[in-house]
């Protein structure tokens, strides 16, 4: 019995061409002019083998090629693709879409059909296989199936694109999980959802971003939900710390239910050369199959990209010594530093101070003027502390839009005076960037290495305290550290 091919090729004179050489070579041909009819013409006439060109106006080979080789009636379906161009890339990607066989359309009839019929010594199709696929051959089934893959192909574009325009907020954290959210509430069903990224530096702290569709829910729920994530996370990573951060709240009556009454749930972690780089949850009241979701593949497949995209970015900032944008020293700089000063004069007793400053209202300034404009503040702001500080002071970027300052062989009364100044340059300096001027103010918690502290991170939580108590009695101001 004659092989039957499946001949798919969008110019008229080539398909003729390869039609009328393959049926002098005793093969029985049926032709089709895109994809999308090819498709549909797999299941009514069931070929031993599809040969197809790879430019072709719809859907086009490679996507042909990716549509069998995803369906199980049909993916034992020997496909060869043909083109035009010998290019690497074209080959790259056919053997990528699964194609059996990749060959230049300018070889002879003769090496065709010797590589046609290799091909079907190679993987030939039993009776059985194509009996069921016959069965199955209804041209409304087909149609819907051929829906459903451009659907998932034009979905998957879509969340392509709309992923990739996030690669721009790589470096400022809370707006990309801001603008994760808003893409992921609107074609995910949750009543609550997290995002975390893992970092490569084991001490930074993990924060469970969290969107509870601007409800105002209670901090027990929330904080049980944290805790069954990083439960989850710790599977893949020794987790120290964690704590959550609920973003996009608006305030309002807080609505009480608790963790018992979300129904579905489903926590994935996201790994990336064996190292998790992330993880998301969703968590809702109404019993939904999340894994069942027909876009959840591809939505990962995007999300692992970004993260992974995220993770590399801190790994840079974490191996190099300097921040990138203000040219101080970086936080795993200050760390190791705050450590050992803190270790050498415990040792050997001397004074030291520590500041931490958070720039005011600045989430309000990227969102007036833009975050180029943010990013300028924030240059301009390490400038100015660079000039009201001695050069034996130690200056980094503690994390966003804070900074910190390890004053040695100073006590708190000494450190007051530089800390003031800097407040004070600050508040004055008229801020302009591209012709638009602001006003911007810092506030600061100041401390120093006071007896009663054991550990140089509950200093650091003393001068943490201080700026939070700056920040609440109205900012614009210095807060220090008062021994109980
Ligand atoms: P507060 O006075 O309470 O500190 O208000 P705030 O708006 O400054 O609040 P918060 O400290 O929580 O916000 C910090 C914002 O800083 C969030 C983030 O969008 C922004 N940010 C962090 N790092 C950068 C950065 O490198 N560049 C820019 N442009 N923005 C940053
Ligand atoms: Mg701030
Ligand atoms: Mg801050």
């Amino acid at each position: 019995m004659a092989a039957k091919i499946l001949l798919v090729e969008d110019s008229d004179t080539q398909l003729k061409f390869l039609r009328d050489g393959l049926k002098e070579n005793g093969f029985e041909v049926e032709t089709a002019t895109n994809g999308g009819e090819a498709y549909k013409k797999l299941f009514e006439y069931v070929p031993d083998i599809v040969v197809s060109d790879i430019m072709m106006p719809v859907i086009d080979g490679y996507q042909l090629c990716r549509m069998i080789k995803n369906v199980d009636e049909i993916k034992k379906i020997p496909v060869i693709l043909l083109t035009v161009l010998d290019k690497k890339i074209d080959s790259f990607w056919g053997k990528k879409a699964g194609a059996q066989l990749f060959l230049s359309k300018s070889i002879d009839m003769k090496e065709l059909v010797r590589n046609i019929n290799a091909t079907l010594r190679r993987y030939p199709l039993t009776e059985e296989y194509k009996m069921a696929l016959l069965s199955k051959s209804n041209p409304e089934s087909a149609q819907v199936r051929l829906n459903s893959v451009l659907n998932d192909l034009l979905m998957k574009s879509v969340f392509a694109n709309e992923f990739r325009n996030l690669s721009d907020f790589m470096n400022y954290e809370r707006v990309l999980v801001e603008k994760l959210f808003s893409l992921l509430s609107s074609f995910v069903e949750y009543s609550v959802a997290g995002i975390f990224f893992s970092s490569p530096d084991d001490f930074a702290e993990n924060i469970l971003y969290i969107d509870t569709l601007g409800k105002n829910l209670p901090k027990s729920l929330l904080s049980d939900i944290s805790y069954d994530f990083f439960r989850k996370m710790e599977e893949q990573k020794n987790i120290s710390d964690s704590k959550f951060e609920v973003v996009r709240m608006l305030l309002g009556k807080e609505l009480d239910y608790k963790f018992t009454d979300l129904n579905s749930k489903i926590i994935i972690p996201l790994i990336f050369d064996r190292k998790l780089i992330g993880g998301i949850c969703f968590y809702t009241r109404q019993d939904t199959d999340y894994a069942s979701f027909r876009y959840f593949d591809i939505m990962i497949s995007e999300l692992l990209a970004i993260f992974k995209m995220k993770y590399q970015y801190t790994e840079k900032e974490f191996m190099s010594v300097l921040d990138g944008l203000t040219g101080l020293y970086n936080r795993r700089q200050f760390e190791i530093s705050l450590e050992q000063e803190y270790n050498r004069t415990k040792r050997h007793p001397s004074d030291f101070s520590l500041a931490i400053l958070d720039i005011d209202f600045f989430k309000k300034v990227n969102d007036t003027y833009g975050h180029q404009y943010g990013d300028y503040v924030l240059k301009t702001v390490s400038d100015l502390m660079k000039s009201a500080f001695r050069k034996t002071d130690w200056l980094y970027r503690y994390g966003g839009e804070e900074l910190v300052m390890i004053m040695p062989e100073t006590n708190i009364e000494g450190a007051i005076i530089p800390v003031q100044r800097l407040r004070r340059m600050v508040e004055e300096y008229d801020f302009e960037y591209n012709g638009v001027k602001a006003k911007v103010t810092v506030s600061m918690g100041l401390t120093m290495n006071f007896q009663d502290f054991k550990t140089a991170a509950e200093m650091l939580k003393s001068a943490d305290e201080a700026l939070y108590k700056a920040k609440e009695s109205g900012r614009n101001r210095v807060v220090l550290h008062e021994q109980s």
